[in-house]
């Protein structure tokens, strides 16, 4: 009990994460776990000492997906609605890549956190959009950001594309998502064009005036 706690906290003042709800000892050590590698990583990229980014640029909640998560079209995924409220899915932390998971939701955070008033994962403004236009596509063709599409690739980003079968070929907002956590995790299965404007996009967000990481 008392290590849940002192989970917690480190998630709380380490990384300006809050978690709601319950939770397991292995779920909050993933969480915690991800988020210095995501703080190590982008700092890594911008040369500088880890401490403050994920606070400022990703004040995410996390909650338990709950019912949503057990049935319908949302069953077994997680999920960020409105804005920084990040839904876990049941099992997260056994999955084959519990880091990239949660790094993907952290995409979809940073768009909305750097988007306009209304989540940019739904209507787009945030950098997903610009993203997309930065490879030569165009968002606007795609509508709401979040809704799946057969024809993304050809549709919205004709000239530059994820393989066939990704689920980033989605929409918008996955686009975005897979192209954040890979830039960071897996650099060599992003596309060219996406992974250059990922890493020039990061290394220019300065980095965050919180406090250090507690590592
Ligand atoms: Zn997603």
């Amino acid at each position: 009990m008392h290590r849940l706690l002192s989970l917690r906290r480190d998630l709380r003042d380490g990384l300006g994460w809050i978690v709601t709800g319950e939770w397991s000892e292995p779920q909050l050590t993933v969480l915690w776990e991800a988020g210095q590698a995501l703080e190590r990583l982008i700092a890594d990229l911008q040369g500088r000492p880890p401490g403050g980014w994920v606070p400022q640029y990703l004040p995410a909640r996390f909650r338990r997906a709950g019912i949503a998560g057990r049935v319908g079209p949302l069953k077994g995924k997680s999920f960020v609605f409105p804005r920084h409220v990040v839904s876990m899915c049941e099992g997260f932390e056994s999955s084959a890549h519990p880091h990239g998971h949660i790094f993907h939701e952290m995409g979809h955070v940073l768009d909305n956190h750097l988007g306009g008033w209304l989540p940019a994962t739904f209507v787009g403004g945030g950098p997903a959009d610009r993203m997309v236009r930065a490879v030569g596509g165009m968002p606007a063709r795609a509508g709401l950001r979040f809704l799946p599409r057969r024809d993304y690739p050809w549709r919205v980003t004709p000239r530059e594309h994820w393989p066939p079968g990704s689920y980033a070929n989605l929409n918008v907002a996955e686009d975005f998502a897979e192209t954040f956590a890979l830039t960071l995790l897996a650099p060599e299965k992003v596309p060219p064009a996406r992974l250059a404007w990922m890493r020039a996009f990061l290394r220019a967000l300065p980095a965050g005036s919180g406090e250090r990481l507690r590592v």
